[in-house]
């Protein structure tokens, strides 16, 4: 597969032909997919898919031994590490929520907001506002406004993995990885993240792994199945679960 750069333009990801091997197995194995500036993708496929190692990929955790990594159309994540790739706009949520237990859910997102504060006194005011305003916003945002006094040790464990993306959104990320953020969700709460996702995704790219293939049909956005490090299957979510491969390798068993 190969893209020419005028198509690259408009990818917030581009992987072409990545390989990584860990003692000799393919856990990654010439991966290519896009993802559109501005696109939320879902992306499923059996344990051991390589789903996870395509993220520790993208975000410089681990080096791809072939292939091209692309971000914001011509950004070679390759030639940055895990801080710089952070730094340019990637936040990554995983399975388990790290949330500060101990302090308060207003401050678990105050001490994710990006940047220097405070830098100078005269400016602490003005800044403090807009820090206010963000903090609500991020609050509503993630379902948490009436709980933002709560010790975040005091939330439920949906509410846990709500917060730890509105500490990620604090960092104003271009691009979210959110791997599989349901898993052990109530029904309800597994729903309202279909729907804080998808509010998400009105102003930020979003690639989303999960098993949850109720929760993937609520998102209802284009699906990239992956099976033994590569893509097997790509499109509608009809169309890739009607797809005999993925029914045999996934979805059938
Ligand atoms: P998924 O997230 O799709 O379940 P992973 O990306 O976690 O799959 O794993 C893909 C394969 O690579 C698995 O067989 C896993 O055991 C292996 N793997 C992942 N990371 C490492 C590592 N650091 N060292 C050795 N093997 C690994
Ligand atoms: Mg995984």
């Amino acid at each position: 597969m190969s893209h020419n750069r005028t198509s690259r333009s408009h990818t917030i990801l581009y992987l072409d032909g990545i390989s990584v091997s860990f003692d000799g197995f393919r856990a990654v194995n010439n991966l290519s997919f896009t993802v559109d500036k501005g696109e939320m993708r879902a992306i499923i496929g059996p344990n051991g898919a390589g789903k996870t190692t395509m993220m520790d990929i993208v975000t410089g955790k681990t080096r791809p031994d072939e292939g091209e990594v692309f971000f914001d159309g011509d950004i070679d994540l390759t030639r940055h590490d895990e801080a710089e790739i952070a730094m340019m706009g990637i936040g990554r949520k995983f399975q388990k929520p790290t949330v500060f237990e101990s302090h308060t859910v207003e401050d678990n997102l105050l001490l994710s907001l990006k940047g220097p504060r405070s830098i100078l006194p005269a400016l602490f005011h003005r800044r403090s506002a807009a820090e206010a305003k963000r903090i609500d916003d991020i609050l509503g945002m993630i379902r948490l406004a009436d709980r933002r006094d709560a010790l975040a040790a005091s939330l439920s464990h949906g509410q846990k993995q709500w917060l730890e993306i509105g500490m990620l959104l604090a960092q104003d990320p271009k691009l979210l990885l959110v791997d599989e953020p349901v898993a052990g969700m109530t029904d309800a709460e597994t729903e309202e993240t279909a729907r804080l996702l998808k509010d998400i995704a009105e102003s930020h790219s979003v690639v989303v792994v999960e098993h949850d293939m109720h929760f993937v049909r609520e998102l209802g956005v284009k699906v990239t199945c992956l099976h033994e490090g590569s893509v097997l299957s790509e499109g509608t979510l009809d169309f890739v679960s009607a797809d005999e491969r993925v029914i045999e390798v996934y979805l059938g068993r």
